[in-house]
This record gives C-alpha cells, sequence and structure tokens, in this order.
C-alpha cells in the first residue's frame, strides 16, 4: 500500500479505526476473499479502464470486445483513423471524446518507453510511484491508475475508489462530504494498513462498493438493515438520530 502522509490529522486514528472496522463488517456480508473479475495485462486494462468511465459495464465490456476484435495490437489503435476507433468503440458513453484519448495515451506511453510498452515494468516500481508514473499522463486519473494496477495481472495493492464506494465513504464519515472523488482516493487509502496486500485491498474496495450497489442505495438507502449504522451519521439522522460522537471527517 502507499505510504501514509507524515503529518496526520487529529482524526486519523478514529477514522482508520472506523475504516477497519467497517472493512471487517461489509467483507463478513458480501463474502470476502472477492475473486478478482480481470485477468488483463496492465496496458489492455488501462484503456478498459478509460474506456469505463460513467459508462455500464456492460457496455464498456462490449466497447471493449469491439475495440480488441478491430484492432489486434495496441499499436494499431494507436496508429489508426481516429473516427474508425471511435466506431469501434461506439457501445460507450462519449465515444468522440475517448477515442482521441486513447489514441494519445498510447501515443504518450509509447514515446515515454520509446517504443511499445506493456506497462509491465510498473511490477518492479513501488505503488505510489507506479501510480504517479501512471497520472502524469494526460487524461489518466487516479481511478484509473488504480484501477491499472490493482485489476490487471500486476495485482498491486492501489485503491479505486468508484462512485459507489465514495458516497459510502462520505456517509460513514471516513471523508469529508465536499470531497470529490479524485481526492477520495488519497484520503481513503490512508486510512489502509501500508502492510496490505493487494487481495485486502481489493476486498475493502469491492465491500464498500457491493454495500453501495445493494444496500446504501443512491437514493433511500436500506439503513435499518445495514450492517454499519451504528458507525454512520449519515444513516442514524435519517432514522431520527441516534449519536453524533463522531469525528470530523478529513477534507470537509
Ligand atoms: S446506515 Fe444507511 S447511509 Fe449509512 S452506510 Fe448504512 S445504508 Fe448507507
Amino acid at each position: 500500500m502507499e505510504t501514509i502522509a507524515p503529518n496526520l490529522p487529529p482524526d486519523f486514528a478514529p477514522r482508520q479505526a472506523k475504516a477497519l472496522l467497517v472493512h471487517e463488517r461489509l467483507c463478513a456480508e458480501y463474502g470476502a476473499p472477492f475473486r478478482f473479475f480481470s485477468s488483463k495485462d496492465p496496458l489492455s486494462e488501462l484503456i478498459s479502464a478509460l474506456l469505463s468511465h460513467r459508462t455500464r459495464n456492460q457496455e464498456s465490456h462490449k466497447a471493449y470486445q469491439q475495440l480488441v476484435a478491430r484492432f489486434p495490437t495496441w499499436e494499431e489503435v494507436r496508429d489508426a483513423p481516429t473516427e474508425e476507433v471511435q466506431a469501434a468503440i461506439n457501445p460507450c458513453t462519449w465515444p468522440e471524446q475517448k477515442a482521441p484519448r486513447i489514441q494519445a495515451v498510447l501515443r504518450e506511453i509509447s514515446t515515454r518507453c520509446d517504443g511499445p510498452c506493456d506497462l509491465e515494468f510498473l511490477a518492479e516500481v513501488p505503488v505510489t510511484e507506479a501510480r504517479a508514473w501512471l497520472e502524469s499522463i494526460p487524461g489518466v486519473g487516479p481511478k484509473t491508475s488504480a484501477a491499472t494496477l490493482l485489476f490487471s495481472t500486476l495485482r498491486l495493492p492501489a485503491m479505486p475508489v468508484d462512485s459507489h464506494h465514495h458516497r459510502v465513504a462520505q456517509r460513514l464519515a471516513l471523508i469529508g462530504p465536499k470531497v470529490g472523488t479524485e481526492a477520495a482516493h488519497a484520503l481513503l487509502s490512508e486510512l489502509l494498513p501500508p502492510d496490505w496486500s493487494a487481495q485486502e485491498v481489493y476486498d475493502h474496495h469491492e465491500a464498500l462498493m457491493f454495500h453501495g450497489q445493494k444496500c446504501c442505495y443512491f437514493s433511500a438507502p436500506a439503513c435499518q438493515r445495514c450492517v454499519v449504522l451504528d458507525q454512520c451519521p449519515f444513516g442514524q439522522k435519517r432514522l431520527g438520530g441516534v449519536r453524533s460522537s463522531e469525528p470530523a471527517a478529513a477534507g470537509t
């Protein structure tokens, strides 16, 4: 896992304790350890993550399958007429934006690596440096970099934060109500033990994501049956206010 910031805020310890308690309960609730769903190489995972931005899984999967069927190598995607790439990824949202972005990312990687590059070298780089390398590519944000490192065959302990995970973390006051998804990556990652394996980091992400999908809905969360209600100021307030001894959340 990434290194914890040296100057921790005073509420860090209680938030970390809460994050670990929530982890335990939600992992038990949803059946961790979870199987990794992907076995893509890191460059393929990066392109898949770029396609998945604000797109349903089924649609981004179809776009990815069409893209690799039309272009057998990433060099061919990089060098193809953009309109052909756009047509191949048509099932995902904003193909007209994603096609040139994907080609620009592939060109940037080729330039940096001085030729074809599958990103396998990132396995030998500390996670923090690997994330920084990826996020310095225009168009690659923290969610994409973490997905590339964790979900791919690299299996490195970098944590993505999707919209479900973000919503659950905000309601639990693990982060403040004004912290956006991008900023949440660093704040939520630093709550996890630095020696956690990729499997533990994956389980944490998946458990919070499942909770957002199966209980902590965007509208009308099912707080009455929530296994972390006693840790959740949002849910307690919704149900009539049980107590309010929560520490102030980071980054408010
Ligand atoms: S108590 Fe309600 S708002 Fe809080 S985590 Fe559970 S379902 Fe979400």
